[in-house]
This record gives C-alpha cells, sequence and structure tokens, in this order.
C-alpha cells in the first residue's frame, strides 16, 4: 500500500513513516502544503495522511481542492485535539478519517487498513478492458469470471499497461518501470514475462488484449 503523508512536523513525519514502512507500506513524505497537493494530484496513492496546519496550502484546502477535481484518494487527517471545528469541516469535505495527536502508529495503521478496504471496489481502484478486470487494492485480477493469479512482476506488468490501453510501451519502458534501473538492456526477460503474462490472460478466449507491437513493444487492446 502506497501512503503519502504530509506532515510539516519532522519528527512526527519521519515516526509515521518509519512506523509505516516498518509494516510493508511504501511511504512518500511531503513537508509543506504545496508540494503535498502537488503531488496528491499528479501521483496514484492508496491513501493520503494529511496534517491540516501546514505552511503553505493548509490541510483543509488541499482536501477540498482533490475533491473538487474528483479525487477519491482515502484520506485521514491529523489534528491537534484544539482543532475540533477543523477536524467537522474536514470530514463534511470528504476526509475519511481522522487521527488526533498525539497517537500510537498501530492506530494509523488499522486506520489506513479501513480505508483501504472501503474504498477497494470503488471505481478507482478498478482498471479493466474487455472482460478483464484488475482491483488494484485487493490485486484480484478476472477474465470474465475466471480468476487469474498472477505472480508479483506479472501484475506490476499487466498494472503498467493497464493504465494506458492502447498504447505502446518499449522494453526498455517495462524494464524501467517493472524491475526498477538496474537492470541488463540486452536482457529479454520482457519477453519472457509477456508470454507468460499472454498465457494467463489470452490463452483459450477469443479476444486477445495483449498486442505485439513489432520492433517497438507491447500493448494491451484498447
Ligand atoms: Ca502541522
Amino acid at each position: 500500500m502506497k501512503v503519502l503523508v504530509v506532515e510539516d512536523e519532522k519528527k512526527i513525519a519521519s515516526f509515521i513513516r518509519k512506523g509505516l514502512e516498518a509494516r510493508g507500506f511504501t511511504v512518500e513524505v511531503a513537508h509543506d502544503g504545496d508540494d503535498g497537493y502537488a503531488r496528491a494530484l499528479t501521483r496514484p496513492y492508496d491513501a493520503l495522511v494529511l496534517d491540516i496546519m501546514l505552511p503553505g496550502r493548509d490541510g483543509l484546502s488541499i482536501l477540498r481542492n482533490l475533491r473538487e477535481r474528483k479525487r477519491s484518494v482515502p484520506v485521514i487527517l491529523l489534528t491537534a485535539r484544539s482543532e475540533l471545528n477543523e477536524r467537522v469541516e474536514g470530514l463534511n469535505l470528504g476526509a475519511d478519517d481522522y487521527l488526533t495527536k498525539p497517537f500510537f502508529v498501530e492506530e494509523l495503521i488499522a486506520r489506513l487498513h479501513a480505508v483501504a478496504r472501503r474504498a477497494a471496489g470503488t471505481p478507482e481502484s478498478l482498471l479493466g478492458v474487455e472482460d478483464l478486470t484488475v482491483n488494484l487494492l485487493t490485486r484480484e485480477v478476472r477474465r470474465g469470471e475466471r480468476k487469474i493469479e498472477l505472480t508479483a512482476r506479472e501484475f506490476a506488468l499487466l498494472e503498467q499497461l493497464l493504465r494506458a490501453p492502447g498504447r505502446v510501451f518499449t522494453r526498455v519502458q517495462i524494464l524501467e518501470q517493472v524491475w526498477g534501473c538496474d537492470f541488463d538492456p540486452g536482457t529479454n526477460v520482457v519477453d519472457v514475462y509477456v508470454q507468460r503474462l499472454r498465457k494467463k490472460i489470452d490463452e483459450g478466449e477469443t479476444v486477445k488484449l495483449i498486442e505485439t507491437i513489432r520492433g517497438v513493444g507491447y500493448r494491451l487492446k484498447a
């Protein structure tokens, strides 16, 4: 689960980061409101942990602007005990939950899991083309009614293709995205994984979804 923490108090931000990372979360931290808002707007997160009092744009404006732009990413507000009005306003603006400082990181983790469960099945966590559906939160993949088991790499590869159906991805782009930068450009690992994925997704199906663009790369049928 990928979480953006927007918190200007460096000690709190680092306590949250350590706690979440120890439990397997991927964490990004923004120390001011403008940076936090820019990231939340342009990058995909499974949840936001948003402080209210921030330099630059404050937490409630970030929340309001995200909701106005139809970003439905789950938001947990961090509030001070005295910020009752802000807390109420935050919930009215579409925050999913709040925590009052100080808190135990376990409380935050429990709430993150709860908002992710609620978000599972909402349109933003579901990607698909034709009869292929992928739930990014539960990581369930189906072709029609058929459930497909994928390895982590296969899933990451499919996710990349699915985020832009019809767009052709070169082998290098796929390597960078799915394997990170540490790779041998001469490797045929992408072709091997595409073949595996194709076998699971397309074998026995009339409509083939994974297309090879000769000499360029691969794409998912739009
Ligand atoms: Ca603050």
